[in-house]
């Protein structure tokens, strides 16, 4: 088996969620014992938070790539930065070090592949639903990307940062997370990417027919299926 290099902590509210769903899908796996072999390095968020509203992404860039330095130095085979938003500096992360790195976008891409869909809505920060790094991943591989209107990604963003990074779960959020959704299946999107990795506390697939595709489940899953691979 290999070993998975987390850079976690954004938040550690969703770091939590990828040690379990590594762990369940190794255990489903392999059986017995067997538990998925990780490291993890967990960042002070308010630094990294701090740098994205300051824009300063190079800085931010460098401390995650020196986490990943630090997480190859001490063993790992591959390396997820365990946030969609911090995705936005991979390819410094990356080029830090050798092992891969398994993108989010990417395998996020793959699944909505799998389902078929062509057409789909992304939620998450306001980097990442407003900028190109994160929707490009997906458009290169011919899925349309629906975001929903400005008054709803403030919504969002807010409530991503203000509660869910800070394990508040609240039953307004959710109403209108689900609100939001409706109205963005009405506009086409088959299915809604949670492109933030703490918008599966929130809302989960028995909330809503219209299909969920959460990134933290998807990456974690990934990770552990790439750790079992030859
Ligand atoms: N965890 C969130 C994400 O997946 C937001 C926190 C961050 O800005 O990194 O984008």
């Amino acid at each position: 088996m290999k070993t998975i290099g987390l850079i976690g902590g954004m938040s550690w509210e969703s770091t939590v969620g990828y040690y379990h769903i590594l762990n369940t899908v190794i255990k489903e796996r392999l059986g017995g014992l067997h538990s998925a072999k990780c490291l993890l390095y967990s960042v002070d968020f308010q630094e990294i938070e701090t740098c994205q509203a300051d824009g300063a992404w190079e800085k931010s860039g460098e401390i995650l790539a020196d986490a990943a330095r630090r997480l190859e130095g001490a063993g790992a085979d591959c390396l997820l930065i365990c946030t969609n938003t911090m995705h936005k500096v991979a390819e410094q992360v990356q080029s830090a070090v050798s092992i891969p790195l398994i993108h989010i976008a990417e395998v996020t891409a793959a699944a909505l592949l799998r389902a078929d869909l062509h057409t789909v809505a992304l939620l998450g920060t306001k980097y990442t639903m407003e900028q190109d790094f994160y929707k490009n991943r997906l458009t290169a591989k011919g899925i349309s990307v629906l975001i929903p209107d400005a008054t709803d990604r403030e919504f969002i963003n807010t409530t991503i940062f203000q509660e869910l990074c800070l394990g508040i779960i609240s039953a307004a959020a959710k109403r209108r997370f689900l609100a939001i959704m409706d109205k963005l299946a009405a506009e086409g999107a088959q299915g809604i990417i949670l492109g933030c990795t703490e918008i599966g506390m929130l809302v989960s697939r028995q909330d809503t027919s219209t299909p969920l595709f959460d990134t933290t489940a998807i990456h974690a899953e990934s990770a552990a299926l790439y750790a079992l691979q030859d």
